[in-house]
């Protein structure tokens, strides 16, 4: 990954007045709260050591400021995707412990090594590649294992459980660091299929050499004790995400996303807005032109036709929703009615924030934050607080 920046110095715009004056839309990012959702997670899962997987940029929220913040706040095992993403953390972090959930690329053991890097090996052929590497070193190289606890996704079926945990003198070569599975239903607390999974890798964990266990993710660890093992790896939760389907969100907001007004033009009864033509317009009205669109990732699917109620901005407390098409660069809300030192040009409208939550735009169109998080912030300016 090539898209870490450090806060601002990738867009030549260096604090926080100068965004609010030149920015089109301005992705806060609170790392206090940040923080205190780490310091939670931490006291919910303890004595088991809390991780933090910060893959895809730390959820799109900025890896260059989230997990140096989260090292200072006590936080020494990281998570990523790649093996790209590693190496952009291991120059943030020189003495962290980094894995890699994608596991061993072939070839690529070299690079971990260089880098201090430790693959999590999701089949028998990532195990003996890295076996052979590590007998080539003449180290005992550290690596995770991935047991396949029922997701069918990746790391090793229970038979290759079997045949690994006989194979001779494997784990002399290498270092067992972890063993690690992935919940596929955390989200839903009722679900049985958390408890089946979770004995299953009981069950497996205990063919191989005795190492540290890790199985809960962000809603793992709200299932409780028995999910925590030695160690887990939080994602959404740390960044404020709705780890639970339902009920309250425990965790504090992270992120505020904020668009600015254009124009603000009367559109008359019987007039359409945007492309297609898809709303119009029943009273005469009031629309705001806001600044983000998306290529912001505000989604098209927020569009809002003639047969769709559009998911409700903010401009200080009152709500404007969405009318017409999402466009690249744009979004079109009815603002008729607000006060018009609110409803003006330059002014900053809220899309997610204490009014809308990342999780609730995300069902507006149809997915979940953890995609809205990952598609923000590729051209809104970024701006950290706290921290
Ligand atoms: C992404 C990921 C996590 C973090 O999941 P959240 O639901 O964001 O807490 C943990 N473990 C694995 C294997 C992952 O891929």
């Amino acid at each position: 990954m090539t898209g870490a920046r450090p806060p601002s110095a990738a867009r030549g715009v260096g604090d926080a007045e100068a965004d609010e004056a030149t920015a089109s839309a301005i992705l806060t990012i609170d790392l206090d709260a940040l923080l205190a959702n780490y310091r939670r997670l931490a006291g919910l899962s303890a004595p088991a050591e809390c991780a933090a997987v910060v893959k895809a940029d730390a959820y799109g929220l900025g890896v260059a400021a989230v997990a140096p913040a989260l090292a200072r706040a006590g936080c020494k095992t990281f998570f990523v995707a790649t093996l790209g993403e590693a190496s952009d953390l291991r120059v943030l972090l020189p003495d962290a412990t980094v894995y890699v959930l994608g596991g061993l690329l072939e070839g690529t053991a070299p690079f971990y090594r260089q880098h201090g890097l430790r693959p999590v090996l999701n089949s028998p052929e990532e195990i003996k590649e890295w076996a052979v590497f590590s007998v080539a070193s003449r180290t005992r190289l550290p690596a995770a294992i991935h047991i396949d606890s029922g997701m069918n996704r990746l790391g090793l079926s229970a038979a290759e459980v079997e045949t690994i945990a006989v194979a001779d003198d494997l784990f002399g070569t290498f270092e067992l660091a972890l063993v690690m599975s992935h919940l596929a239903c955390a989200d839903e607390p009722e679900h049985p299929k958390s408890e089946v999974q979770r004995q299953t890798f009981e069950a497996l964990r205990r063919k191989l050499p005795k190492t540290i266990a890790s199985l809960a993710n962000s809603a793992g660890i709200l299932l409780g004790r028995p999910y925590h093992y030695d160690l887990v790896r939080p994602g959404i939760a740390l960044y404020g995400g709705k780890a639970r389907r339902t009920g309250q969100n425990p965790f504090a907001p992270v992120l505020r996303l904020a668009g600015r007004i254009l124009q603000v033009r009367d559109v008359a009864t019987g007039e359409t807005v945007g492309y297609g033509a898809t709303r119009t317009v029943r009273r005469p009205s009031r629309i705001a032109i806001l600044a983000v669109g998306y290529a912001d990732g505000v989604f098209r699917a927020l569009s809002a036709g003639d047969d769709k109620e559009g998911m409700r901005v903010y401009l200080g407390s009152h709500p404007a929703p969405i009318v017409g098409r999402v466009s690249m660069d744009l979004i079109t809300v009815d603002v008729t009615g607000i006060p018009e030192h609110l409803a003006r040009r330059g002014a900053w409208v809220e899309l997610i924030g204490p009014n809308v939550a990342a999780h609730e735009l995300a069902a507006h169109a149809g997915t979940i934050d953890y995609e809205v998080l990952t598609n923000l912030g590729a051209r809104a300016a970024r701006r950290y607080i706290g921290g």
